[in-house]
């Protein structure tokens, strides 16, 4: 049940549109997901109801189990929330992302702002996908992954951690914690969390994480702040003072009348009455031309060391050929491969962030022997010629149960090979002379009933 100030606070605030705002706030949330432009299937796809500010997002009729469709486990798509699509719009507008950009999502886990971002990215940018809650590191790192991108760095630091690299970053998303008035439907624990002073308290955290992002953005560069709540402590009054305090100019992105979106200086606001989306609020703000020095990279990096050289021929059949990587080597024997054009980023990340987390973990040797990871069968580095086994839906979900079943006669005789659906590799199988064994680490194991 809605708390009675809550019910009262937006009453005053929406006037005679309330009545509209507490219907849908019965009606089912929608359902959205956001395509992975870098993993096209061949899967064939039901017509979807296009989300209108994301051009590779769509509404679908239901909720279906995700857990039970192996293009989820692929990657192929990421289940967000519509309204905080609008990112995309935002800086579609804003910012110019033919340009190589170094770009920081501050406060990233589960990953639904980094995936979107990810996507935007020329090859030569670098995003940062942070995250403060240690326990809501491996959600993020497991989307990132699936999503495959190599130019990216996952690290867990305070915000006020990223004082060493002020004035780095063209793109900061602030997408704050907040008190979630916004997702009540979606969401009904937040109901009960909700009180007037958790909203001061949220408010003020917010301004405690909002000084290190501005400090972090480079002149000339654009700052999101985003929240899923309504009121305009958290929203607008907390956009103001940014503004306000840190010399930033807010953006006013045109919007189609017929979106459903509503101005509210110095932001925009998404109401489930209005739109086909939850409730969300976002401020976009340039930073005033304003040259700052910038911290330096440093010769090396503290904990990688370059793969012996006797090693190199041995990864190329695994990597495509059009991406120019560098091999590290982690403490732990685990081989990261690094964009080369992003090497002194990746190292003045080193010396400033304690942990992190580089491009794309791609396996380790034993001996001279390469071994897979999995990171590398969903990674976009992947080789395309790769030996395959294309698996039906069936089998694919058993691969993913981490079961072993009579494989399709169209297969390799042996090796190492892809486990694909509709196209996209699941993960990797080793194919014996009389059976073959399931590398799908134990973590990502579907432990639902598939039947
Ligand atoms: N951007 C994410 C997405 O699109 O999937 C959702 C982010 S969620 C709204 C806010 C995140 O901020 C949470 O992951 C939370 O752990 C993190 N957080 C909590 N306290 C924080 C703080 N003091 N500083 C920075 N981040 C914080």
């Amino acid at each position: 049940m809605l708390s009675p100030d809550f019910e009262r606070r937006m009453q005053a605030f929406l006037g005679p549109e309330y009545p509209d705002f507490a219907a849908a706030l019965e009606a089912p949330a929608s359902v959205s997901i956001r395509f992975n432009p870098f993993k096209p299937s061949d899967g064939n796809e039901p017509p979807l109801t296009p989300v209108p500010w994301h051009p590779q997002a769509f509404y679908l009729t239901e909720r279906p189990v995700f857990t039970l469709d192996p293009l989820f486990h692929a990657g192929a798509y990421y289940v967000q929330e519509a309204s905080s699509m609008f990112l995309y719009e935002a800086l579609r507008q804003t910012v110019d992302f033919s340009k190589n950009l170094n770009v920081l999502d501050l406060c990233a886990a589960p990953g639904g702002k980094s995936t979107l971002l990810a996507s935007m990215l020329s090859a030569g940018s670098l995003l940062v996908a942070n995250e403060v809650v240690r326990q809501r590191l491996g959600p993020l790192r497991e989307n990132l992954e699936k999503w495959g991108i190599p130019n990216m760095a996952v690290a867990c630091a305070a915000p006020e951690d990223f004082a060493g690299l002020e004035g780095w970053f063209d793109v900061v998303v602030v997408d704050a914690p907040c008190s979630g008035e916004g997702l009540f439907r979606k969401d009904p624990d937040a109901i009960g969390e909700w009180s007037p002073e958790q909203v001061d308290r949220c408010a003020l955290r917010q301004r405690q994480i909002l000084p290190a992002a501005a400090a972090a953005l480079a002149p000339g560069g654009v700052l999101a702040y985003s929240t899923c709540t309504f009121n305009r402590a958290e929203n607008e009054e907390n956009a103001a003072w940014l503004a306000h305090n840190f010399d930033l100019e807010p953006l006013q992105p045109g919007i189609p009348a017929g979106w459903g979106i509503a101005a509210s200086e110095p932001g925009y606001r998404f109401y489930p009455h209005r739109l086909q989306g939850e409730g969300f609020y976002i401020a976009l703000f340039r930073k005033k031309e304003n040259p700052r020095p910038l911290a330096s990279a440093s010769t090396g990096f503290r904990s990688l060391q370059p793969l012996p050289k006797k090693l190199l021929p041995e990864l190329k059949g695994w990597l495509r050929a059009d991406w120019d990587v560098l091999f590290f080597q982690t403490p732990g024997g685990e081989i990261l491969a690094l964009p080369a054009s992003l090497e002194p980023g990746f190292r003045v990340l080193d010396k400033v962030l304690k942990n992190k987390w580089f491009g794309a973990n791609i396996g380790q040797f034993k001996g001279l022997d390469f071994i897979p990871s999995h990171a590398l069968a969903l990674s976009i580095l992947l080789h395309p010629d790769l030996p395959r086994v294309a698996l039906g839906r069936e089998q694919a979900l058993r691969f993913l149960k981490k079961e072993v079943f009579d494989l399709p006669p169209e297969r390799p005789a042996s090796g190492w090979a892809l486990a694909c659906y509709a196209g996209l590799p699941l993960g990797w199988m080793k194919i014996l002379r009389d059976r073959w064994n399931n590398y799908l680490p134990n973590e990502r194991r579907i432990r639902m009933d598939i039947a």
